[in-house]
């Protein structure tokens, strides 16, 4: 047995190398004690701002906040319907839900993972006010597409970029495209944070004033209240942590990509890329970038084909394999929104390719700081599973 171990994620080896700057940062908010808003966090959000590109950055609580907070700017809420995919974490649906609208779930692309236009564009009612497209695992959705979507049909557009921060479409920074882009610093994104916080980015002046007025319970002037908003500020501790790691965004991303482009290769030879056309012969299927993304690889996700009415899940056996070999991974996500039990009481949605995904879908470790002979030890493990099975 191989002595490596490969956890799923450490953020302690990316951290602890900053730890002088991170206290000087928390030791400078400690000595001024000056804990809600203030200088850390403009100064955090307009270095967020210009490293994105965007008009606006505003520091919140956290991703799923950023994505009630944009709903809440557009005045989305009952009656109002909001599409999204059916394929993502939960907090882009429940979100939807907290606002009283009803989140409606569109399949997405077996290749991409991401949000399908012909689907999204099949959904849309008279009620129908917005689209959230998730640019999941770090890769973009299909933008253009889905913007002509919109603009067609006078929809909004929030951008769930959750797991995306520093991934572009097209050259253009994710968060930046729609009306509406929302990020996480949770410790598992690419630009990870120090508990919970996240920030909703627009172009859009107007639409910018009355998300920052909503962050702090619509106030403006003080204790005059025109709408009502909610609790969803950045700590000033948060920010000014989070303003040691953001110069190193890219170099982070940048060893996702180096690690991914390592495994793509090394398993090319007992693996496949995704094919739109079905993949019942492949055993492991490899994720795929498109050429015109810019993917950080916030998680690097394999595919182990199982038919509808498979008894046990390849995908199962390759996990527990993998952790038999002190290898960390994780499914992302089990259960797709058209299951869950809290949206049974909505209208059945046919979401095939989400309800395969979930079954056949294992993350596998690629956070920057993975040395080469940790690649090889996971390579090696998938590489002896393959044989086996
Ligand atoms: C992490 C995540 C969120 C929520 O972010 P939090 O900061 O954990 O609230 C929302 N959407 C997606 C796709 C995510 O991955």
């Amino acid at each position: 047995m191989s002595t490596v171990k490969v956890p799923l994620l450490d953020v302690n080896i990316q951290n602890h190398p900053l730890a002088s700057e991170l206290r000087t940062a928390f030791d400078r908010v400690l000595d001024h004690g000056r804990f809600i808003l203030g200088d850390e966090v403009t100064d955090f959000e307009k270095a967020a701002a210009a490293e994105l590109g965007v008009k606006h950055a505003v520091g919140v609580s956290s991703g799923t906040d950023a994505l009630l907070l944009a709903l809440m700017a557009l005045d989305i809420g009952p009656g109002d319907e909001v599409i999204c995919p059916s394929f993502s974490f939960f907090a882009t649906a429940g979100a939807i839900a907290r606002t009283g609208a009803t989140p409606v779930f569109a399949d997405v692309s077996p290749v991409t993972f991401n949000l399908d236009p012909e689907a999204t564009a099949n959904l849309i009612t008279t009620k129908t006010k917005a689209i959230i497209p998730v640019h999941l695992y770090g890769q973009a959705a299909p933008m253009d597409e889905l913007m002509t979507i919109a603009h067609d049909h006078k929809l909004k557009v929030i951008e769930d970029a959750a797991q995306s921060f520093g991934a572009a479409y097209r050259s253009t920074a994710l968060g930046a495209i729609g009306d509406f882009g929302c990020f996480s610093f949770f410790p598992s994104k690419n630009l990870g944070g120090f508990g919970d916080s996240g920030l909703l980015t627009t172009n859009d002046d107007a639409l910018a004033t009355k998300a920052v007025y909503l962050r702090n319970h619509g106030m403006n002037p003080k204790y005059y209240h025109a709408m009502i908003g909610g609790n969803f500020r950045i700590d000033a501790l948060q920010a000014a942590m989070l303003s040691v790691k953001l110069p190193h965004h890219r170099q982070y991303s940048y060893g996702r990509a180096e690690n991914a482009a390592y495994y793509l290769k090394n398993l090319a030879d007992v693996a496949q890329p995704a094919s739109p056309e079905g993949d019942e012969d492949a055993k492991l299927i490899l994720p795929t970038a498109l050429t015109h993304n810019t993917h950080i690889w916030n998680q690097f996700t394999l595919r182990l084909p199982a038919p509808n009415d498979a008894e046990t899940l390849p995908r199962d056996a390759l996990k527990s394999w993998l952790n038999g070999n002190d290898i960390g991974a994780e499914i992302y996500y089990p259960v797709p929104f058209n299951q869950q039990e809290c949206f049974a009481h909505l209208p059945k949605a046919e979401c095939p390719v989400s309800d395969q995904l979930a079954r056949e879908v294992l993350s596998i470790p690629v956070y920057p700081e993975m040395t080469t002979e940790q690649l090889d030890h996971v390579i090696e493990a998938i590489k002896d599973f393959v044989a086996q099975s």
